[in-house]
């Protein structure tokens, strides 16, 4: 059977390796929806390629703009209100949520919602709205497949367990490019320094947040609600060169893990393809050319918002809205240059301490939550 895929953010970085999975295989994946904040031209591209029933534009100005310059065989649908309708659309087979931060959030639910499987690239959706999410996916019986590497590790490394047979979850990190940078010279960490990531080419939100383990900390909040697992069960392991992409302890000592060279095709191919595996042409592991895998504890002194997201988890769960969001405009300032680095885990301790949130649950009171958090961060951020 074709399976018809739709994909949030197809020009991103996610978007743009899933087409490429699927280009290896169009005879098995239909395109129904591609959509962009504002990248045109190369939607235009995508739609020439992959025929997609329809296409959205995010940004007002570049919708008019694409209105003008391209014909197209496609609807073209423009705005919030419009991606938010699609992604109630029961054409869809399997949703590939891969926008970026909190904006995520409501279409994945509303997808959710009418009963379509979600490919998760958007880790916000489950550290803002992962109670809300997990008990909306239950009820609508929906399948979420993570595309995050970490998390598709475990989702294969639990085939034909039960998850009472689980001890711990470790969560694999690279480090980062600061990994082996002393405490001390942290305040002098540039832009520049912090989009250098040493394994993995990603997007620049994504990467600032590996860049100081928040990323790692968001990772503990998805696999939280994404396998039910209690922060103390969930480990993390700083492994430099990126090959094994996570492991999971069982009961009886066993530890699996799921190995291969960084490459989100793989990843996103599984999650497309689950619980099937297709031939996927990409760069095989080499473990006589690596000949050296490498581990060592986090250093939470130096990488302080791993240690917030834990103490996130351990306190009250719906806190991660303050973290997540605080962090947004935080990763937002710093590649504005309106703070340093290592502010970046100040903004997000003090928004913590600052605002409470009291255990929510609906979707209306945790969009305030992320909302005042942002207008807090921006005015503290402001006045510094
Ligand atoms: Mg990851």
């Amino acid at each position: 059977m074709v399976k018809k895929i739709s994909i949030l953010g197809s020009t991103g970085s996610i978007g743009t390796q899933t087409l490429d999975v699927i280009r290896q295989y169009n005879d098995m994946f239909e395109v129904n929806l591609l959509t962009t904040n504002s990248n045109i031209d190369l939607l235009y591209q995508q739609i020439l390629e992959f025929k997609p029933k329809k296409v959205l534009i995010n940004n007002e100005t570049k919708y008019n703009e694409f209105q003008d310059l391209y014909k197209v065989d496609c609807e073209v649908f423009g705005g919030r209100e419009d991606l938010l309708s699609l992604c109630s659309d029961k054409e869809t087979d399997l949703l590939v949520s891969s926008l970026v931060g909190f904006s995520g959030v409501e279409p994945t639910l509303n997808a959710i919602n009418s009963g379509v499987d979600v490919a998760l690239a958007n880790k916000e959706c489950l550290v803002s709205a992962g109670k809300l999410i997990t008990k909306s996916a239950k009820k609508k019986n929906v399948k979420i497949y993570a595309i995050d590497s970490e998390h598709n590790a475990i989702l294969q490394c639990l085939v034909g367990e039960e998850s009472s047979f689980i001890e711990k979850l470790i969560l694999t990190a690279s480090g980062g490019p600061f990994r082996s940078l002393e405490k001390s010279k942290f305040k002098e960490i540039t832009i520049k320094d912090a989009l250098n990531h040493p394994n993995w080419s990603m997007g620049s939100k994504i990467t600032i947040d590996s860049a100081s383990m928040m990323n790692k900390g968001l990772e503990v909040i998805e696999a939280y609600w994404l396998f039910g697992i209690s922060p103390d069960k969930i480990d993390v392991l700083v492994h430099k060169q990126s090959i094994i992409h996570s492991m999971v302890q069982f009961v009886d000592g066993s530890v699996k893990a799921q190995l291969g060279l960084p490459d989100m095709r793989v990843p996103i191919s599984y999650a497309l393809t689950y619980p099937m595996r297709f031939k996927l042409d990409v760069p095989r592991l080499d473990l006589v050319k690596i000949s050296e895998l490498n581990f060592e504890k986090p250093d939470l002194e130096k990488f302080e918002c791993l240690k917030l997201a834990y103490s996130v988890l351990n306190e009250d769960a719906t806190k991660a809205i303050i973290l997540n969001a605080a962090n947004e405009i935080a990763v937002e300032s710093f590649l504005q240059e309106k703070i340093n680095f290592v502010d970046i885990p100040k903004v997000i301790s003090e928004m913590l301490n600052k605002i409470s949130s009291n255990n929510l649950e609906e979707l209306e009171e945790i969009i305030e939550l992320d909302r005042k958090t942002r207008e807090f961060t921006y005015n503290y951020i402001g006045n510094k």
